[in-house]
């Protein structure tokens, strides 16, 4: 590891100072440490936010929705029981995410922009990666590439966004919180993320040196009855080859009244499938309606050689995962 510079914040002042030049962040570090080993991050200064935490890091549950601080810990929301009984798809995608020691250890904030996992970037003995290295080509294109993106690739990069929290958070139309030098501002959390353009190393839409505080998630009919699918080579501790955040409101017909469905490890970035939402708005929700919809989601998939299965593999995620949120029973 290379020397840098380490600075520990007791206040958002302190964080973010206009004059400073833009730094690592350094919450949980389950991200960050393993990359600078890796030496595929080299920070000249790290400001440690964890003195932020007792400002930053509760969890606050009221009718009018949620506020997650970002410093709170994975293992904490998962556990909160408003969070398990109100919004169930953030509890699960939380759970299904990594080991009980890394949920323990990182924060919310640092869980959305968790870089991917595409082997070129996380090696340096690949020379050929625009999102480490902007200009220099990808590897993966005609390299490995089986758990690569299927949808908003380019031919700049094709990585997947690696992450399961980030799909709950789109499907249930959560605000993001920041805070930077030119002061505070809220953006839809389905901004945050940016991915299929020609700029891959540029994944979120965060100004130098923004740091996020909050993410707030309304308390919309559809947040009660939602669920979150991850299907993998493994059962445990291993990235999505596809995944489905679903969040319904059914009539009194069991019509759709409204529905949610943002796609992980098919994309490379949070993916919301407006397409198939539209087909579904209005109609009985039955196997024949998921799968025009689960159609819909992957109609503009963009398959390679190695990843031709996850176009299947996602259809099928999406019905099982509408079908199973259709049969949930809500609790009074
Ligand atoms: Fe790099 Fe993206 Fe290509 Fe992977 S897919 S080698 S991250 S440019």
């Amino acid at each position: 590891m290379r020397p840098f510079a380490y600075v520990r914040a007791e206040a958002i002042a302190d964080a973010v100072r206009p004059e400073a030049a833009a730094p690592h962040y350094l919450a949980g570090g389950t991200t960050l440490v393993d990359l600078m080993k890796l030496d595929v991050l080299r920070p000249a200064a790290v400001v440690d936010i964890n003195g932020l935490a007792p400002r930053h890091g509760g969890i606050e549950a009221g009718r009018q929705g949620l506020r997650l601080g970002a410093l709170a810990r994975m293992s904490e929301a998962e556990a909160h029981p408003a969070v398990r009984r109100d919004y169930p798809v953030i509890a699960q995608s939380l759970q299904l995410a990594a080991s009980p020691q890394l949920r323990n250890m990182a924060s919310l904030g640092g869980n959305v922009l968790q870089r991917t996992r595409c082997s070129y970037f996380r090696d340096t003995a690949h020379p050929a990666c625009n999102k480490r290295e902007p200009g220099s080509g990808c590897s993966a294109l005609d390299g490995a590439h089986r758990s690569h993106a299927l949808l908003a690739t380019s031919e700049q990069c094709i990585a997947s966004y690696p992450g399961d929290f980030a799909q709950a958070l789109v499907a249930l139309g959560a605000t993001v919180e920041l805070a930077g030098p030119a002061g505070a501002r809220t953006i839809a959390f389905e901004d945050l993320h940016r991915g299929g353009d020609d700029a891959p190393h540029l994944e979120t839409t965060l100004r130098p040196g923004e740091l996020i505080l909050a993410f707030r998630v309304p308390a919309a009919p559809f947040a009660r009855r939602s669920l979150y699918l991850k299907v993998r080579d493994r059962q445990s501790y291993a990235f999505a080859l596809a995944s489905a955040a679903v969040a319904l409101d059914l009539g009194p017909g069991r019509e759709v009244r409204e529905l949610r469905l943002a796609l992980g490890g098919v994309a490379t970035r949070p993916w919301r499938a407006h397409a198939a939402e539209a087909a579904l708005r209005g109609r009985r929700l039955d196997e024949s309606a998921a799968r025009q919809a689960a159609e819909a989601a992957f109609a503009d998939a963009r398959p390679r050689a190695h990843n031709a299965f996850k176009v299947e593999l996602g259809k099928r995620t999406v019905v099982r995962a509408l079908l199973a949120a259709a049969r949930m029973e809500i609790p009074a």
